[in-house]
């Protein structure tokens, strides 16, 4: 068992067709001020990363944002934030979002929030870093994707073994439920390549 001091939230830099999305943002970052733990995200204000990160300020709780420089003028970097931290590529967004948060939580999003869960998933996969990750799967929005990361298991792509690498959740409760329930990580990954 692990005390999670703080989250990166991978969601939607849009707000998706469902209204249910928006609002689940919205639950969410309100559950993570009431626990006390701070957001990492990628600092833009519009679509669900704007929604959780201002439920998260609107509850008192702390938010720290990176964004990238020329992505400061398209996902409106959040200037209401704890921290605001204008960095120069998306790479070096992602290491300074895992860096500074002891887990990671995706919402639904688009190709970008594929794309982070994805590198969280695969550098654990290679042992750079020990962080758990769970896709909340409300509405089932993520089902093709699991199922496509089952096939890839039967397939010989991946070990079965790495199914373990993520949990899935189908209630906000249970995104924190199973990060309590995680053992503390095996290594600190500063001592890696983070
Ligand atoms: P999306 O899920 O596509 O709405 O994007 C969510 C967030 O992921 C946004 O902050 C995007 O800037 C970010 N993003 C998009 N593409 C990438 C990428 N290749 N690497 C890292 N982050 C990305």
């Amino acid at each position: 068992m692990t005390k999670i001091k703080s989250i990166c939230v991978f969601c939607g830099a849009s707000n998706g067709v469902n209204p249910q999305h928006r609002e689940n943002a919205i639950a969410f970052g309100r559950m993570m001020a009431e626990r006390g733990v701070a957001l990492v995200y990628g600092g833009g204000r519009i679509g669900l990363m704007g929604a959780v990160a201002d439920a998260v300020m609107a509850h008192g709780g702390k938010v720290i944002g990176i964004i990238p420089q020329h992505l400061d003028d398209i996902e409106v970097g959040h200037t209401g934030l704890s921290e605001l931290i204008v960095c120069k590529s998306m790479y070096e967004r992602k290491v300074e979002m895992f860096r500074r948060s002891d887990a990671f939580v995706t919402l639904a999003g688009g190709m970008g929030s594929l794309d982070e869960a994805f590198e969280a998933l695969t550098l654990r996969q290679l042992g750079i870093h020990d962080k758990p990750l769970v896709f909340f799967n409300d509405l089932g929005y993520w089902d093709k994707c699991l199922e496509m990361i089952d096939g890839i298991i039967e397939e010989g792509f991946a070990r079965p073994s790495n199914r373990n690498l993520f949990t899935v959740a189908d209630t906000l409760e249970e995104v924190f439920e199973q990060l309590a329930a995680e053992p503390a990580p095996k290594f600190d990954p500063r001592e890696k390549l983070l």
